[in-house]
């Protein structure tokens, strides 16, 4: 049995991540989490449950919104947390260690599809610039590590990735939790319509949380390089797409409107996923079936919370599985 620890596991992708390393049979996954921002309370929970795999999910994380009134307590957090955790799997022996970083860590103006190449050579976006400085120190400080004492740690980039236990804040989330939140507000009060932030004409790959955690398993068996690598699928959409399939989910049938005061950020993030392709990988959910399960999960849990919801009134548009022929036992728990 090996000991893995994810590093974060609150967090959208660490929850993920947990959810699936339960359904592996050889590993025995360390439930408990200590404060990531403090030194020696990272440094004795490594020391007490050595961990022999860590997944590092962890650090503050959010849209486009909280990302430009909170630079500073995203910077520091990120940096804190990966500063922390990386050292204290090096001074106590774990074997692998997979670091999530981020796409806005690219370039504003790299060219597209987006590859590891690019990084680091040009200006970053600047709704998200120290967000993705903090990222971006974390490949570097994982790299470091590896050249000065050989160890296996190794960065992935996924796509804009949501999916249960994400942020559905009006101000703090992603653009599809925010909207889906949205969205469901709307037709519960029956408004005539909904503000959508931007122009509508930014594009995004997004990808569901349970193929990302997938692919860092993967990635843990069979990547081992300095390189990051990108997690993503082949398709992008626009903000006016996704919000419209957004509204089908749902079963909001007002208007949408685009409040261009609000920033667009990146015209266009769409990685280069080919290197994991090559690799054996590529991601299995159908894009409307898991914002489907995505909304069903706010349903269960978020709306519990709200005293406007109607309960079991509410209906979903589309029942079918994100991912079709898995074993839903897993992804469920
Ligand atoms: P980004 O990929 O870092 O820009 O992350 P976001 O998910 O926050 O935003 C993606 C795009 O969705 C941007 O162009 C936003 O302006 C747009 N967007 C539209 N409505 C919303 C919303 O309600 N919340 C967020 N976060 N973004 C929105």
């Amino acid at each position: 049995m090996t000991r893995v620890w994810v590093a974060g596991a609150e967090t959208l992708l660490g929850r993920a991540l947990r959810d699936r390393l339960r359904c592996e049979p050889r590993l025995t996954v360390i439930e408990d989490e200590p404060n990531l921002t403090h030194r020696e309370q990272v440094e004795e929970f490594v020391a007490e449950h050595r961990p022999e795999q860590v997944y590092l999910a962890g650090g503050l994380s959010g849209g486009i919104e909280m990302n430009r009134s909170r630079p500073a307590e995203l910077m520091l957090d990120n940096l804190l947390v990966l500063a922390h955790v990386v050292e204290a799997c090096y001074q106590y022996g774990v074997q692998k260690l997979l670091y999530l970083a981020s796409s806005c860590s690219y370039p504003r103006e790299a060219a597209q599809p987006l590859r590891v190449e690019s990084l680091m050579t040009g200006p970053l976006e600047p709704t998200n610039a120290a967000y993705a400085t903090a990222k971006l120190a974390g490949w570097q400080l994982c790299r470091a590590y590896r050249q000065q004492y050989g160890a296996a740690f190794v960065t992935a980039i996924p796509a804009n990735a949501f999916g249960p236990g994400d942020d559905f804040g009006p101000t703090s989330g992603h653009v599809i939790p925010a909207l889906l939140a949205r969205f469901h507000r709307a037709k519960q009060k029956a408004e005539p319509s909904v503000t959508i932030w931007g122009s509508g004409t930014p594009r995004r790959e997004f990808i569901y949380a349970a193929d990302v955690a997938d692919a860092c398993l993967f990635l843990m068996r069979h990547y081992d390089d300095e390189e990051p690598i990108n997690i993503g699928g082949s398709t992008s959409w626009s903000i006016a797409e996704v919000a419209q399939i957004l509204a089908e989910v749902v079963g909001y049938s007002g208007e949408l409107c685009f409040d261009r005061s609000k920033p667009d950020g990146m015209p266009l993030k769409m990685l280069d996923s080919s290197p994991l392709r090559e690799l054996g990988w590529q991601p299995k959910a159908d894009f409307r079936s898991a914002l489907t399960e995505t909304y069903r999960w706010f349903l269960q849990h978020q709306v519990k919370e709200d005293p406007g919801h109607d309960g079991p009134s509410v209906s979903l548009a589309v029942s079918d599985s994100p991912h079709r022929g898995r074993d839903r036992r897993c992804l469920s728990q």
